[in-house]
């Protein structure tokens, strides 16, 4: 065996779930994995916790103000921290010298131009922005094929059918399938969901994560803007790729291959596990947290998914075959829809109907490139900005 060599990390949103995640992961294996380089959008006191901990000299802060904050403050820091702000700032680390991967796990359309960066960067790359493939999937592909790098999902599903996939001739995929947990609304009769607050979205039965996708969760765009990303990461035609329910949490993916054979990726419902994969790939290490225990009995649950109860995994399905940039203005309106409705403007059942209009309201084009999807992330936002008065509570 050849002496193994440390690789080493970049993580953009080292301070939100995905990044607390990332580092339980990467303190679990400092002889497989060294943090190179950090970075939040404002949090720099957590900066300065993790790049003490962690002896990280690139530390990134996306808001400006914060940023004077954190360089007025750098004796938090390790000494000679190298201070970097703004877009640009995220950019300068995904492209940093030393690094070998870049984990990109930074909330919204933020992660977009440090991943494109990462990747001309000649860096492998772990996904874990979701807004990244739904938005620019073509561009992000094409990226990283023609730089020959890894393009590590980091998302539990997408991550499950990377695993099942290995090895597997592409012609021989009938389709994909990724479970969905069916969120903190699983259970609940239409006539209630009219009635449903935040709080009761925020319940997530198996994973604890962020307010915005602990919601997405519960409207199962989630599971839309993820069956988005699955087309373009395993290059598959929308058909192929499908969702059921699956409460337990426990299966992420089936794969069906073309003579009906599937294959399964289980395991426990933690992030640290689709991270741990990702950052170590093709190496494999003791977990940082307990596997799945047979000794207790395991239910293993699935059934259809309901898309008259669920629109917006519909509405996704229909983007997927339209193309274009429809996936971006569902992802932008269904933005501006979460956020209103946690801050109580608008009620849950006003989610798909918002997002709905936006799509009918913004002609669907063929981007060229990057100014074109940001160009049309905007226009989107501002159209269902404008439509939240004809849904306020
Ligand atoms: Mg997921």
């Amino acid at each position: 065996m050849t002496a193994t060599k440390k690789k080493r990390v970049v993580l953009l949103g080292a301070t939100g779930s995905i990044g607390e995640n990332a580092l339980r992961v990467i303190a679990a294996h400092r002889d497989k994995l060294e943090l190179v380089g950090i970075a939040a959008r404002a949090n720099w006191e957590k900066l300065a916790a993790i790049a003490t901990r962690f002896g990280v000299k690139h530390v990134g802060i996306f808001e400006n103000a914060t940023l004077g904050t954190a360089r007025e403050n750098s004796a938090a820091f390790p000494t000679d921290t190298k201070f970097v702000g703004g877009l640009a700032g995220l950019v300068e680390l995904a492209q940093l010298p030393e690094a070998d991967i870049v984990l990109v796990a930074v909330v919204g359309t933020t992660g977009l131009q440090p991943a494109l960066a990462a990747l001309a960067a000649g860096k492998d790359l772990a996904l874990a922005s979701k807004e990244i493939l739904v938005l620019a999937g073509k561009f992000v592909m094409a990226e990283a094929k023609k730089r020959g790098v890894k393009l590590l999902p980091v998302d539990s599903e997408h991550n499950a059918v990377f695993q099942c996939l290995e090895g597997h001739p592409h012609a021989g995929v009938r389709r994909i399938v990724l479970t969905a947990s069916g969120g903190a609304f699983r259970d609940w009769p239409q006539e209630r969901l009219a009635h449903a607050t935040p709080a009761d979205a925020l319940k997530h039965p198996n994973w604890s994560m962020g307010p915005k996708i602990t919601v997405d969760s519960a409207t199962l765009a989630n599971k839309g803007l993820e069956l988005i990303e699955a087309q373009w990461l395993f290059d598959l035609q929308p058909e192929q790729c499908t969702a059921i329910l699956h409460p337990q949490s426990i299966v992420h993916c089936l794969v069906e291959f073309t003579d009906g054979a599937m294959l399964a990726q289980l395991s426990p419902p933690s992030m640290t596990f689709p991270i741990q994969h990702a950052l170590l790939h093709p190496d494999r290490a003791p977990g940082v947290e307990a596997s799945l225990d047979f000794t207790k009995l395991l239910g293993l649950e699935f059934r259809p998914v309901d898309e008259t109860r669920f629109p917006m995994l519909h509405l996704a399905k229909q983007t997927m075959a339209s193309g274009g940039a429809a996936p971006a203005i569902y992802n932008a309106a269904n933005e501006v829809a979460v956020a209103a409705f946690l801050n109580n403007q608008i009620p849950f059942l006003a989610i798909p109907r918002l997002v709905e209009h936006t799509l009918d309201n913004i002609p669907n084009f063929e981007p060229t490139g990057l100014a074109a999807i940001l160009a049309v992330d905007a226009d989107a936002r501002r159209a269902a900005t404008a439509a939240l008065a004809h849904y306020k509570l």
